[in-house]
């Protein structure tokens, strides 16, 4: 059958008396070259495995199973597991496993379900949780590429250029870990229901290591957050608000300008190797203990 006809996709989910949930994002594709172009983009070839999230009633999924070595698709609605069973039926490659994205070990299911292949994800995500989903993704590890259908809005953060409104700490967490590029675009009328907003497909390339040298990441991330949690003030005031019980504001001070950062400056001017360069810096002073609280 024709899983992006509308008529189709109608009588089939009226046969299994499905009901669409508004809380788990779902959108379903009905224009055919949308999970062709993006499976298409996935890196889903002969010996790479792909995880999918969310798939729906399988349109990507037929898609991926045609290009990949092994499908792995994760469905947090029970109700659609039976016209799962149905549509990718005579799909010996594809396993359709219940549960939420969210709460799954990614590295336990990688180590389990692809044993002993690279993988990858492709999917056309629940909005409602693109970002916990991709940092959740790129936080693994686990995979080579992530190429995703999210809000055209949260395609443009991750791909922002420092000095814009979009630039933010999201940002940020995708560059230390991966190269993205922004594919395309696809408009409301694709979808079943239709969504409001416009979407994007997005190819995230994973990184083997940061862009630049950040010194401890969990300190670079502590210096983005402080950053961004206060976009209002200046660097110099959103950085002292996290680190004060450890530094001084001087000692700040001295960290920004020995970065060559004017000590007003707002934290979203400065790109990856800015923040790069300035969490080292505070790194050094952590560590040398110079002006510590008593
Ligand atoms: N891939 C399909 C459906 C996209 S809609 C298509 O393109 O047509 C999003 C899908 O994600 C739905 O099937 C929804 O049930 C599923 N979903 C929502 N939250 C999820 C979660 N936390 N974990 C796994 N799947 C989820």
């Amino acid at each position: 059958m024709d899983l992006c006809d509308r008529r189709e996709i109608k009588a089939l989910l009226d046969r299994h008396g499905f009901r669409f949930s508004k809380s788990m994002g779902q959108n379903f594709l009905i224009a055919p070259w949308v999970p062709q172009e993006t499976a298409a983009e996935s890196g889903a070839v002969p010996g790479v495995g792909v995880l999918e999230i969310g798939p729906g009633i399988g349109p990507l999924t037929q898609q991926l199973a045609q290009r990949g070595e092994k499908v792995v698709a994760v469905e947090l609605d029970r109700s659609l597991l039976p016209v799962l069973e149905e549509t990718l039926a005579g799909l010996d490659n594809v396993t359709v496993v219940p549960g939420d994205i969210l709460k799954l070990d990614l590295e336990a299911l990688c180590r389990e379900q692809f044993p002993d292949m690279p993988v990858v994800v492709c999917a056309n995500l629940p909005y409602n949780i693109t970002t916990p989903v991709i940092t959740a993704l790129l936080e693994s590890r686990c995979f080579q590429a992530v190429t995703v259908m999210i809000q055209r809005e949260v395609a443009q953060r991750i791909c922002a250029q420092p000095g814009t409104a979009e630039f933010g700490a999201f940002t940020l967490l995708c560059q230390f870990y991966a190269e993205s590029t922004l594919l395309y675009d696809v408009p409301p009328d694709c979808f079943y229901p239709a969504p409001k907003v416009t979407s994007s497909v997005i190819r995230m390339e994973v990184r083997p290591t940061p862009p630049v040298e950040v010194g401890d990441p969990a300190l670079f991330f502590r210096v983005v957050r402080a950053a961004f949690g206060q976009r209002r003030k200046t660097l110099l005031n959103a950085l002292y608000a996290n680190f004060g019980q450890q530094l001084e504001k001087e000692a700040l001070r001295e960290a920004l300008l020995a970065c060559d950062l004017t000590e007003n400056i707002r934290g979203e001017r400065l790109g990856f190797e800015g923040f790069a360069e300035l969490s080292r810096k505070i790194g050094q002073i952590l560590e040398s203990g110079k002006k510590p609280l008593a």
